[in-house]
């Protein structure tokens, strides 16, 4: 039997039903095979409704994990256009710096340096520019800021659509199942996963079990008995209630980050807040530093001046120890494919088509450096945590 065969007879069990599950799960029923997605909770409510959800491929070296990140995009907007969806916005990020801070000026130089040598496009702009011809409500102080560049393959996406757009496709053109409930157990014999067990009792027999739990995806690779090598790492988002403010890009300017988020809501991230998040207990919408983030939010966008803030989303990054994708099959347990990343917005599209692509047809060097069983890092010296 071919490898195509197998997954067009095979029973695929795909737990976890966020950007990176939902988009598998639908290339794998596209692919012929019977998939019941699992989550314990709403689709798209775990680290894919709390992201910054930026596409890009800045400050991702080696060049390989940069290109697989760039082509993540294109295949985001050729997924949206198969599934007729409008949730991909290629809109560009705008990237500046104070300069009087001469390391992130450096830095940002250095990034401009490594995409243009990977043949990206980068402009440069003035502040005027920016004002004049892109962002015509950002406020960069002339005097103040570095050069601004603009990378226009680079944008924003919408996680709950997308994993609406992809699970509906998938039940609706392919007839797979999404299920509700807690995965308890993974009970192995012969070094496969014999089925998968809910906390409610309820069975889901499978051929194929994928883990896609995001940052709970070594809490799953626990219950087969494996291990994976997964932090857990905490960030902060505020989102502003509707503001007249016209920005299409991602602004990312001196440990401030902004992007729309629909409906004229602005998303907002702020670096230090990071250091405030803790599992568990989100910080209040009028919590001070939260006013102070959009305060500073506001001096880039004054239309956020004095704007509430609808929400303050704790969201858990699954970091992979050396910060790189993990993609492949278990190194002990047979019938177990793990694919927990961070920067999985940006990646999902592309895991999806590469994982269905190697489960249908075989090895795929694109994938070959991300196999969980790695021993070091999956590029020696390098390391890929950038968002
Ligand atoms: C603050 C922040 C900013 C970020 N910014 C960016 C960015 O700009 N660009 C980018 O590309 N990425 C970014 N990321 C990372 C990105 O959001 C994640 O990599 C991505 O959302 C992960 O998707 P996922 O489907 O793997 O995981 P999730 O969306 O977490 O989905 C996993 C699902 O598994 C379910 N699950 C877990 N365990 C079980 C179980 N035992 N039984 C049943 N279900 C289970 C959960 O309920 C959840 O729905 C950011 C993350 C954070 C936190």
């Amino acid at each position: 039997m071919t490898t195509s065969d197998y997954i067009r007879d095979a029973r695929v069990a795909v737990i976890g039903a966020g950007a990176v599950g939902s988009v598998l799960a639908y290339r794998l029923a596209q692919a012929g095979a019977t998939v019941t997605v699992i989550d314990r909770a709403t689709p798209g409510s775990g680290t894919s409704g709390r992201t910054f959800a930026w596409l890009n491929g800045m400050d991702k070296p080696p060049r390989p994990y940069h290109r697989m990140s760039v082509m993540g995009i294109r295949d985001h907007e050729d997924l949206a256009d198969e599934l007729a969806g409008d949730w991909v916005h290629v809109t560009g990020s705008l990237h500046w710096t104070d300069r009087r801070d001469t390391a992130r000026t450096a830095a940002l130089e250095e990034s401009v340096r490594q995409l243009r040598g990977w043949g990206m496009r980068v402009d440069r702009a003035t502040p005027d520019q920016v004002r004049r011809d892109l962002e015509p409500d950002l406020v960069l102080e002339q005097d103040q800021v570095s050069a601004v560049y603009l990378v226009p393959r680079s944008g924003w996406l919408e996680p709950s659509r997308l994993v609406a757009g992809a699970l509906g496709a998938a039940r609706e053109q392919y007839g797979a199942t999404v299920v509700r409930g807690d995965v308890a157990a993974l009970p192995v014999a012969g070094g496969m996963v014999e089925r998968v067990v809910l906390a409610d009792g309820q069975v889901i027999e499978a051929d194929l079990v994928v883990n896609a739990a995001g940052p709970d995806g070594g809490r799953v690779a626990v219950l087969a008995g494996t291990s994976l090598p997964v932090e857990r790492t905490p960030g902060l988002l505020l989102v502003s209630e509707p503001v007249p403010a016209r920005l299409r890009r991602v602004a990312y300017g001196p440990g401030i980050h902004l992007r729309p988020d629909g409906g004229g809501r602005v998303m907002v991230q702020w670096e230090p807040l990071d250091s405030l998040a803790v599992e568990g207990a989100p910080l209040a919408a009028d919590d001070a530093q939260v006013r102070d983030a959009m305060d500073r939010a506001a001096g880039v966008l004054p239309a956020l001046a004095g704007a509430a803030v609808e929400s303050v989303r704790l969201g858990v990054r699954a970091v992979p120890r050396d910060g790189y994708p993990l993609a492949g099959f278990d190194a002990g347990v047979g019938n177990l494919y793990h694919v927990v990343t961070h920067s999985g917005i940006t990646l999902a599209a592309r895991l999806a088509l590469l994982i269905t692509e190697e489960l249908t047809g075989g090895e795929v060097a694109e994938l070959a450096p991300f196999a969980p069983g790695r021993p070091g890092s999956a590029f020696p010296g390098g390391s890929g945590s950038a968002e």
